[in-house]
């Protein structure tokens, strides 16, 4: 992208807000269908011309060893879902059952997201999952910030290939990462943010609320939300 498409990129951003925001404040003197809004978002973007498919990417991912993550990685956990869904979960990173399997969120954690998912009328294959990380960092550290800087790239292409219009963020991780905030998940849950012509809901990680059962109304209350904002 050149400096120019990417200051316009920006200001239909920026108007795509705008307008969103006149609409979620009932404001009737404009148009502000998710068809008109859609336009304003693809607008400049050559006719005919399809964005990078999540094969391109893998593809481009391959093998990959650019961290140290590889040496004790058995899979690369790229993502999992519809290629063209409306709504994406983005969690932290592969462990131990996402490693074996190649899967994102298969384990208890991820049995848990299932419902989650169940919950607010979708299932697993209607959504996108995928992480910020791609390989499982050993013992389940914490991602290192170099191995983040050569993952995150990926991800940022995945988004843009999917489009997804809604993006919840699992846990603190994710949420920090995407909106490069240190805000605390507490406070960040709950809230929308933009982002790359998404909006980003962070909420509480699956794993989290296997410890902490009490927080699932949050989460609820969280889905409630974005299931609003997807018009289910
Ligand atoms: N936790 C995550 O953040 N991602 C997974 O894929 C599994 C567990």
């Amino acid at each position: 992208m050149t400096s120019f498409e990417s200051e316009i990129a920006t200001t239909l951003e920026d108007i795509t807000t705008f307008f969103r925001l006149l609409a979620e404040n009932g404001c009737q003197g404009f148009e502000c269908s998710k068809e008109s809004l859609d336009t304003i978002k693809n607008w400049g973007r050559k006719e005919g011309t399809v964005s990078e498919t999540l094969e391109a990417i893998r593809t481009d991912l391959g093998d990959c060893k650019r961290c140290r993550l590889s040496e004790k990685r058995k899979n690369i956990v790229f993502g999992a879902g519809d290629p063209h869904a409306r709504l994406m979960f983005v969690g932290e990173g592969p462990g131990y059952d996402e490693d074996q399997k190649g899967e994102p969120f298969v384990g208890a954690a991820g049995k848990l997201l299932t419902k989650i998912i169940e919950a607010i009328n979708h299932t697993r294959e209607q959504v996108y999952i995928c992480n910020i990380i791609k390989c499982r960092p050993p013992g389940n550290r914490n991602p290192m910030a170099d191995e983040i800087d050569v993952c995150f790239p990926f991800l940022k292409r995945q988004i843009a290939s999917v489009k997804p219009d809604i993006i919840c963020a699992l846990g603190t991780f994710a949420a920090q990462t995407l909106l490069e905030t240190k805000s605390p998940i507490s406070q960040l849950r709950g809230c929308f943010f933009d982002y790359m012509g998404a909006r980003v809901l962070p909420t509480y990680h699956p794993a989290y609320l296997l410890r902490n059962p009490n927080k699932k109304r949050d989460v609820w209350e969280d889905m409630k939300k974005l299931m609003k904002a997807m018009g289910i």
